[in-house]
């Protein structure tokens, strides 16, 4: 089988609720997201999406995944998509770095080697053993009065499990973190997200005041040597998720014993083949995950639950099915979450077939 054609697809995600807040003053409301089709000389043709939630909250931006894909992409033309390893290194060697650019392409041959072998993707990642996925839901920024309602509502959608996003004035966060945990019974997990929005003395103030309660506390701090500080003078669990962008930085944290948790983006560690040796070596040290990604509709919440499916239950803390927080579908066959919990397809690859009418034209072909 040989790469014949490459096609990038720019679709407009809507968020349902109008907004999406998080520290820092960044938000969002429409999602630029981009489908990428990987065709081949056999007909069989794979999918994958990358949607960086704007260009502030890592080193990605939507117009940069298209911008990679145009450098990157006349080099793939012709090789096997199904040799995904030897393909990561191809895309290393066309382009240093941006793994976001590749992910999509990652993805989207992980696709079509499930096609391919007849196999859904969560067997060729490794197992199966967890079928059924339970989701976390992100709380937008708002006052802590409104993040608490909203906290109870989503439990009446199912959800038990709840991401506050915080990193903002730390003594309103510390009442956020309040409200919202005594709007939750106990057995319902919080976690409190900061997406590095605190300096080092504010989120040293609102672990003190929170010691007594129940609940996680989410990359603190920019970067990782103050996260590994806010580490070492609180009890509270610790996820790092912006700190761990690839095996270097996973490694000295695991050397360091810096978290309990991470937060695994597909997107941010370049798609499913590096995302899976992430996930193993966590499993390895005892380190459970957040699974999911930047964001996405239906094909990128397709490939979170097949990693999500296939990673040994105790160390799957959440994952996140981000197709139900915005209004257009753009592929059958995705994961749809019912009760807070959602599974990966048995069908081949990902299972998903996308919508024509939501691609549109593509806004670049190579090949
Ligand atoms: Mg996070």
């Amino acid at each position: 089988m040989r790469i014949s054609a490459i096609r990038a697809y720019r679709v407009e995600l809507p968020l349902r609720e109008g907004r999406y807040n998080w520290s820092n003053d960044n938000s969002v409301s429409v999602f630029d997201s981009t489908v990428v089709e990987v065709v081949t000389d056999t007909g069989l043709a794979g999918y994958g999406e990358c949607c960086p939630l704007g260009p502030a909250y890592l080193p990605a931006y939507a117009e940069g995944v298209r911008a990679g894909l145009r450098e990157i992409g006349g080099k793939l033309i012709g090789l096997d998509p199904l040799r995904l390893d030897l393909l990561d290194r191809r895309m290393d060697e066309a382009l240093r770095g941006h793994p976001y650019v590749k992910a999509p392409v990652d993805i989207a041959c992980f696709d079509l080697l499930g096609k391919a072998a007849g196999l859904p993707a969560h067997v060729l990642l490794g197992g199966g053993e967890t079928d059924d996925i339970a989701l976390y839901r992100a709380i937008s920024q708002e006052s802590p009065a409104e993040m608490a309602r909203k906290a109870a509502g989503y439990r009446d959608e199912g959800y038990g499990k709840f991401q506050l996003k915080v990193g903002g004035d730390p003594d309103v966060d510390i009442a956020r973190i309040e409200a919202c945990r005594a709007a939750l019974d106990r057995g319902e997990v919080l976690v409190a997200d900061a997406n590095t929005g605190w300096t080092m003395h504010e989120a040293a103030r609102v672990v003190a005041a929170v010691r007594d309660l129940d609940i996680y506390i989410e990359q603190p701090c920019r970067g990782y040597e103050e996260c590994l500080a806010v580490r070492r003078r609180t009890a509270l669990p610790l996820i790092l998720d912006e700190a761990i962008d690839g095996i270097g930085t996973l490694l000295r944290a695991l050397g360091d014993g810096a978290m309990d948790a991470i937060n695994l983006k597909i997107s941010k560690v370049g798609g499913l083949t590096r995302a899976r040796l992430i996930r193993d070596l966590c499993v390895r040290r005892g380190v459970a995950m957040t699974i999911e990604n930047t964001w996405g509709g239906d094909i990128a919440t397709a490939a979170i639950a097949h990693l999500a499916g296939s990673t040994p239950k105790e160390f799957l803390f959440s994952a996140t099915d981000f197709n139900s927080y915005v209004s257009r579908r753009i592929a059958e066959g995705a994961p749809r979450r019912e009760s807070g919990r959602m599974r990966a397809s048995d069908r081949p690859g990902l299972g998903v077939e996308p919508l024509r009418e939501a691609l549109g034209q593509p806004v670049l072909e190579i090949g």
